[in-house]
């Protein structure tokens, strides 16, 4: 059986071109004792000591949040990718998964604990210089400081290399820090930040900025949602900052920002699906007890359906999020590494950067349609402030903006993925070029597997090639000036997300059956919709890639070789829904956990 720790692991964006047997996935059915164990530590913190309280935060009382804070440190749990060494408790990526999946019950308390753990604890691991991880891990890790990180300005979100704040050199080798940032996390009451500036007008780099040396906070922003965590402007008017205090390099910002990012994305995308189990149980519950007509609404088809949806698109990205966490672990297993520095993690992440990215805009926009069910299934009572589902709405929104918009993260999949491939890095030119001899030449036998899920599983490759045959177009059609279409990179990056998610769901169904799960039934059912479905999203986004990049004949036979490829036979979809969400009612919550 695997572990987080298997040595035979597809590189980052692999499984566009081949597919992967089901016992070489990580799936949460895998999780050792110890996971379970911190998952429930997170969880008893969460119900016990910060839901409760959340009204509290919402009332912007932020020494309860640095007090909260401070009791999610004696728990360990805000050292979790921290060596021993250096006060954490140094566990593996799956541990930082379910840790993040449960703190997301609390959504404004999840933004205020990932700004410190996940976007200043972790950089200061990744990047610190020994001497600034000795002198400010200990205090951020037992919560005593509380961090931020000031990447955005209001000129400047999804383009952070424009940052206008401005760190100027002095003689004694110390900076003047000049500029603002926009919409940071904790800006109210964090003590240390993680500031990016331009040192001498272009060199773009990461400073350490004590609040005590004249860092000031704008005044909170009146948000949609998210009440219960610091959002403020940061004002720096020549404020000193030691030469000692620089991140990484002069000049090195951008590896900093762009690799913590890989990291918050990943965690975001396990936020997003611990939100969608308490959304799930939400509705179950509330669906057993509402009745209408005489009935309890979860007796009636149109609610089934919508509960039977949200565990499909649930089971999807907790399938690709822990597949994606047993791969970066793995990754950092096999490299050698000195279990106190994080250049292995740091590494892993980069290469699993693709994966990371989806898991941020798939589990963002299914938690967003969870949540919108969620609320029609309350009815009237979904649209007041009476019953937490109105909140969950309104506090997950920022979750397709924040940690780069959607749109930003849609444009970097495909982006990634061809920059790999032109370096010869992942082989999808020359899998591009045999599935068009092979779509030019007579048609193969189909396979006659009759296993688990075979159907689904022939889908997959009918996933994949269509995904190559659109890439192999694509950059066929434009070439270099790809970058400029982005529509066309959009339906490549929709295309892609589906096969991922799809394929994940899959191999962790097929675990389940081979690991005889009682559950093995209902993750069959929530992997069959989920493939059913991702095969029209995909045929509908390649017809309108196709569409775009050629016309005439060429998009004829185009057209006729999607057709070919495409044979995916419909189920039924309906008895699929209604038996999980059965399930889902009857257990009052979501039914594959
Ligand atoms: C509650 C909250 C908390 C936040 N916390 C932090 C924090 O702790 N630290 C921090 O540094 N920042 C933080 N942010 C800022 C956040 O990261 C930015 O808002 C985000 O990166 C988007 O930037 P923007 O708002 O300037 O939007 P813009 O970049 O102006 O984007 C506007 C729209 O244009 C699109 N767009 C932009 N560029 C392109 C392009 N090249 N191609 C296609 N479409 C494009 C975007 O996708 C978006 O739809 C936070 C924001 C919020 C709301």
């Amino acid at each position: 059986m695997p572990t987080s720790t298997e040595t035979t692991v597809l590189r980052g964006g692999e499984w566009l071109l081949q597919s992967t047997d089901a016992d070489a996935v990580f799936t949460p059915e895998r999780l050792t004792d110890e996971h379970r164990l911190i998952a429930q530590t997170a969880q008893e913190f969460v119900e016990a000591e910060v839901l409760p309280k959340l009204d509290q935060l919402e009332q912007k009382d932020w020494a309860l949040a640095r007090e909260l804070v401070k009791r999610g440190g004696e728990l360990g749990l805000l050292g979790v990718d921290v060596p021993e060494a250096y006060g954490g408790v140094g566990l593996d990526k799956v541990t930082s998964l379910v840790v993040s999946e449960k703190m997301a019950r609390s959504a404004s308390f999840g933004a205020t604990f990932g700004a410190h753990a996940n976007l200043t604890i972790v950089p200061l691991m990744l990047f610190g210089s020994e001497a600034q991880k000795q002198k400010y891990l200990p205090k951020l890790l037992s919560g005593e400081l509380i961090g931020a990180y000031g990447l955005s300005e209001s000129g400047s979100g999804s383009d952070a290399l424009g940052a206008r704040t401005k760190a100027t050199r002095q003689a004694d080798g110390s900076f003047l820090l000049n500029g603002e940032k926009m919409w940071i996390t904790n800006g109210g009451f964090a003590d240390l930040f993680v500031i990016f500036a331009k040192v001498d007008g272009d060199q773009f780099t990461a400073l350490l900025v004590e609040r005590g040396w004249g860092v000031k906070s704008g005044k909170e922003e009146h948000k949609m949602g998210l009440h219960g965590s610091s959002t403020t402007a940061l004002i720096f008017q020549d404020v000193k900052v030691p030469a000692e205090n620089v991140l990484s390099d002069v000049g090195k910002g951008h590896k900093v920002a762009f690799n913590v990012l890989n990291f918050a994305r990943f965690k975001l995308g396990a936020m997003c699906s611990g939100g969608a189990h308490g959304a799930i149980a939400e509705s179950a519950k509330y669906a057993a007890t509402r009745r209408q007509f005489g009935q309890p609404i979860a007796s009636f088809g149109a609610i089934k359906h919508k509960i039977g949806e949200m565990v499909v698109r649930t089971y999807a990205i907790e399938s690709l999020l822990y597949r994606t966490a047993g791969l970066v672990d793995a990754r950092i297993a096999a490299t050698p590494h000195d279990a106190n520095d994080g250049s292995a993690a740091l590494a892993a992440f980069e290469e699993y950067n693709v994966e990371a990215s989806i898991a941020k805009v798939a589990g963002s926009e299914a938690l967003n349609y969870v949540l919108d069910e969620n609320i029609q299934i309350h009815g009237g009572n979904g649209y007041v402030r009476d019953y937490p589902a109105e909140r969950h709405y309104r506090d997950a929104r920022v979750n397709r903006i924040f940690e780069g918009t959607n749109e930003i993260n849609r444009l970097l999949i495909p982006g990634m993925l061809i920059r790999r491939a032109v370096k010869g890095e992942l082989g999808l030119i020359p899998a591009a070029k045999a599935l068009q001899d092979e779509l030019l030449g007579p048609p193969s036998m189909p396979s006659t597997d009759d296993g688990v899920l075979a159907d689904e599983r022939r889908a997959i490759e009918a996933f994949r090639k269509t995904t190559l045959m659109t890439f192999g177009l694509a950059m066929q059609t434009y070439g270099q000036k790809l970058t400029d279409e982005q529509e066309v990179l959009m339906h490549l990056a929709d295309i892609t997300i589906e096969l991922f998610s799809a394929e994940s769901a899959t191999l962790r169904a097929i675990a389940a059956s081979e690991q005889k799960s009682p559950r093995a039934a209902l993750h069959q059912d929530a992997a069959r919709v989920f493939v059913n479905d991702a095969a029209m999203r995909i045929e509908a986004s390649a017809r309108q890639a196709l569409g775009a990049m050629v016309d005439g004949d060429t998009l004829r036979t185009m057209l006729a070789a999607l057709r070919r490829v495409m044979k995916v036979t419909p189920i039924n979809t309906v008895a699929a829904r209604r038996r999980l969400a059965d399930a889902t009612v009857e257990r009052g919550g979501y039914p594959l956990a």
